[in-house]
């Protein structure tokens, strides 16, 4: 499985540091707000290369953030009249629902900033320390950038120029600062924001310093991969770089992943142009697996440009799947003969190979695009092949690869009344369960809450059946 890292600007072959596990850090999102289209471009690549590393047999520590201290979650919070808790708390929710209809898997551990204050503050302690980092008199602390020789090492950024920069960009207010250069780790407070105690001031942790914090603590010192929007690089992930590498003494993260930016219409995304997509909207008017699909269809380090056309035949795209699944169904259903013949088995070796295609496309740096390439001539194949009279072997055999391939890329190709129907009669199961252990509440609750979903429950000799209301 080969990789582009940012870091070396090259194609590399994936090794982890440990065999058969992978330690991956995904830098999640500031939550005072519905996420929009261009946050969900990360989730749903990183969660891709996720299962496919799972599909590879490799046990993933998936570990992504929620930032729920920052000024944009303060300024809300005092525009609604809020605690700034409010708001966090109100978005992670809903930015969880967004990630459940696009299929996203939760992290392992998707912790928040707030809950990592203790980490941070002795993280900064030990920078202190060790000379990479000093309290100014208002109760700043700076991370001193020229104490960290491989600083730039990511973006690619030579030090000399970048102090140029700095210097022609100073900042007022910042004149107790060592060197331009140096960035934030604690900031005093100011009057209504939310802040802790720590040896230097009462206040709050800078941004950067969140996530070498918490990719410490549930990755450890040193991870596999560390993923994020190319926007990230700098200066967040050059600062991580240094925080993490200054106070550990290691190499943070082998590989650097990042996902190109999503364009509207061709046009950057911001709030002046108006051209603000949340995932929200766009699931008012698509299923959720449309707009993955439009975002597999890319590969992730080009630049993807949304538009209306393109969700358009994303939907048919996806459609197309869909029917073929839906087909292939049929087909196990009405089989009559049971085995594969010789030369369906024969077939069935060339369904095979669009599995290799597959894998192929997605151990070269995740090539998705190419992935779902290989899923279409699987489908092409299916609609040919799988015919009238088909055994059952032959039409579960290619029914099974289609839904795995898709399952891998997080896709959903099931009708969703048949998944509906599926939790009907899980749920039916269930209550059935209960009567027998005599846990008739439990019972009763099933039958009002399928009740509610507008199913009709009816107790007969043969059993029993559902009707929808
Ligand atoms: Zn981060």
């Amino acid at each position: 499985m080969k990789l582009f890292n940012t870091l070396t600007r090259r194609k590399e072959e994936f090794v982890p540091l440990e065999e058969g596990k992978v330690r991956m850090y995904v830098c999640g999102p500031t939550v005072y707000n519905l996420i929009h289209i261009g946050n969900a471009r990360p989730m749903i690549i990183f969660d891709t290369v996720r299962r496919y590393m799972e599909y590879k047999g490799y046990e993933v520590n998936y570990v992504s953030n929620f930032t729920d201290v920052d000024d944009k979650i303060i300024k809300k919070a005092i525009e609604e009249g809020v605690s700034a808790e409010e708001i966090s708390t109100r978005y992670i929710a809903e930015c969880k629902k967004d990630m459940e209809g696009m299929n996203v898997k939760p992290a392992t551990t998707h912790p928040l900033a707030t809950q990592e204050i203790d980490g941070m503050i002795e993280m900064i302690r030990t920078l202190i320390d060790k000379g990479y980092a000093y309290p100014a008199a208002d109760g700043t602390v700076y991370f001193r950038v020229k104490n960290f020789k491989e600083y730039g090492k990511l973006s690619h950024k030579n030090l000399d120029d970048l102090q140029s920069g700095f210097r022609a960009l100073q900042v007022s207010g910042e004149e107790q600062k060592e060197d331009p250069m140096d960035f934030v780790l604690w900031k005093p407070k100011k009057e209504g924001e939310p802040f802790w105690t720590s040896p230097w001031c009462d206040g709050r942790p800078g941004w950067h310093i969140e996530c070498s914090v918490m990719s410490k603590k549930y990755l450890g010192e040193e991870i596999d991969i560390h993923a994020g929007g190319e926007d990230l690089i700098f200066p967040h992930h050059e600062n991580e770089i240094a925080q993490s590498e200054c106070c550990n003494g290691k190499i943070f993260a082998k590989y650097w992943m990042h996902n190109a930016f999503l364009n509207i219409d061709n046009k950057k995304m911001s709030k002046s142009l108006g051209n603000f997509r949340t995932v929200r909207e766009i699931s008012q008017q698509y299923d959720l697996q449309v707009l993955r699909f439009f975002m597999l269809n890319a590969h992730y380090r080009s630049p993807l440009n949304f538009s209306a056309d393109l969700m358009e035949a994303s939907k048919n795209a996806l459609e197309r799947i869909v029917e073929a699944g839906a087909r292939l169904k049929d087909r196990i259903a009405a089989a009559s003969v049971e085995a594969a013949s010789e030369s369906e088995k024969e077939l069935l070796k060339t369904a095979e190979s669009f599995t290799a295609k597959f894998e192929e496309a997605m151990d070269d740096d995740f090539n998705t695009a190419d992935a779902l390439a290989a899923v279409f001539e699987l489908v092409k194949f299916a609609n040919t092949n799988v015919t009238e009279g088909a055994s059952r072997e032959m039409a579960s055999a290619v029914y099974e690869q289609l839904i795995r391939l898709c399952d891998i890329l997080g896709l959903i190709v099931e009708r969703k009344e048949e998944i509906l129907d599926q939790e009907i009669e899980d749920l039916i199961a269930e209550r059935q369960a209960a009567r027998k252990e005599k846990n008739f509440a439990r019972a009763d609750e099933i039958r009002d809450l399928l009740l509610e979903k507008g199913i009709i429950l009816k107790d007969t000799r043969e059993g029993v059946k559902w009707t929808r209301a």
